[in-house]
């Protein structure tokens, strides 16, 4: 492939890690790797992870990502480069943005991707499908190539290239969706759908006051592991009002693939699965034996969560 354009989803001009990992893909396919983002504080540091080429648009009218003007922007790039590949994060205005800018262009969009490789000059992905149940094989011939994959299924990896250049582009003109209000959500909890670890609580915990044990252990996996530990729930939980909705993980809530998972005092519900079970390594921790999670853990210890989970966090903090 000669060149793979790489969307960048960011959040207050820092790339999402999600965009990050589409570096991997798309330095194993091009010979060039063509970035595009909007109010980047530093574009030229995606040349570390091998953009040769940055598109960039400075506005005040795109703070916020809107579906319209971020697509334009995209396909202004696309008909300046004329890219083999354009890849999207599974960020939600990634899997948003996917479809329409292949609507766009008249190609097929392919998103959830878990993997791709390119055979005989088509793209062969792997994803997911039935909230998660199945895998499916799809081959993509029409070029350009237009994906958007799961996150976390690529790790991020430096490689840098010398001299990036930064081509700036005049924003798109303004939407016609127009962005009235932002409500930020509670600061300083990590985000489910970015973290590489979950501990996730279930009804089993009985209240509000049970997530704080969850807290505590989180704090302690992630001082010794160094990594992001996000506090995940049922829809139980939420539904309760013992947490935010933004920490529901499920059908209706956000679907994870984090390298551990861990499900206490949650029954293991079709609906929590199909945001969960992807995971890489799952534990559950469930007083009851017969409870369905366990058929998706790797590991599972059968106990009263608040008898393991206090019990948990007191070993870790000898380590
Ligand atoms: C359309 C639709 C969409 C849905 N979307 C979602 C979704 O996105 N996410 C989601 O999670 N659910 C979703 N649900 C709800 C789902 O069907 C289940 O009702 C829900 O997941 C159950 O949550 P839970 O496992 O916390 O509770 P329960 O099923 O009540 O399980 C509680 C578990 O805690 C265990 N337990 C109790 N006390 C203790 C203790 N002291 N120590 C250890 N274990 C204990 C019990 O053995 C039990 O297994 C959806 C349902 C529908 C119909």
């Amino acid at each position: 492939m000669n060149k793979v354009l790489v969307f960048i989803d960011a959040f207050q001009g820092e790339p999402k890690k999600a965009s990050l990992e589409l570096f991997t893909a798309a330095r194993e396919w091009g010979q060039q790797v063509v970035a595009v983002g909007v109010n980047l504080q530093d574009p030229q540091a995606l040349g570390q992870y091998g953009a040769h080429r940055v598109y960039h648009a400075q506005s005040d009218a795109l703070s916020y990502y809107t579906p319209n003007a971020f697509r334009d922007l995209v396909l202004q790039v696309v008909e300046k480069e004329q890219p083999d590949a354009l890849l999207f994060p599974g960020t939600k205005n990634g899997r948003e943005l996917v479809g329409l800018v292949a609507a766009a262009l008249g190609v097929p969009a392919v998103s959830e991707a878990m993997e791709a490789r390119l055979v005989d000059g088509a793209l062969e992905i792997r994803r997911t499908v039935y909230t998660g149940k199945v895998f499916a094989t799809l081959r993509l011939q029409a070029k350009p190539f237009v994906v958007a994959f799961k996150v976390k299924s690529l790790n991020v990896a430096e490689a840098p290239v010398e001299g990036t250049e930064v081509v700036t582009v005049e924003p798109p003109a303004q939407d016609t969706v127009k962005v009235l209000d932002i409500h930020e959500k509670e600061k300083g909890e990590p985000d489910v759908a970015e973290a590489d670890i979950i501990v996730s609580g279930g009804r089993g915990l009985g209240g509000p006051e049970a997530f704080e044990l969850l807290r505590e252990l989180a704090r302690e996996i992630a001082r010794i592991t160094g990594e992001t530990v996000a506090i995940g729930a049922s829809r139980a939980a939420v539904d309760a009002g013992w947490i935010d909705h933004s920490h529901q993980v499920g059908q209706t809530g956000k679907v994870v693939t984090p390298r551990l998972y861990i499900a206490i005092g949650i029954s293991g519900a079709l609906q929590h699965l199909a945001g969960m079970r992807n995971s890489k390594f799952i534990v559950a921790i469930n007083k009851d034996p017969e409870a369905p999670i366990f058929k998706v853990a790797d590991a599972g210890l059968v106990e009263d969560l608040f008898k393991a989970v206090p019990k948990l966090t007191e070993e870790l903090r000898k380590l």
